[in-house]
């Protein structure tokens, strides 16, 4: 299983992962994306972590 993690010094709330992917992404309370899984149906986790505007999704 990928480890996903988002840089919260990075992320800027736009929330555009958790638009593309509810499943794993979602934009918490304090304006940051957070991860809550790791599969994106169709998607992979990849392509949906370098469609962040700010690249602040790592996934290793
Ligand atoms: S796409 Fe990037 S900047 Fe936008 S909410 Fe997700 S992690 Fe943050």
């Amino acid at each position: 299983m990928p480890k996903i993690t988002i840089d919260r010094s990075l992320c800027t709330g736009c929330g555009l992962c958790a638009s593309l992917c509810p499943d794993a992404f979602e934009v918490g309370d304090d304006n940051i994306a957070k991860v809550i899984g790791s599969s994106c149906g169709d998607q992979s986790i990849e392509e949906v972590a370098s469609q962040c505007p700010v690249e602040a999704i790592k996934v290793d």
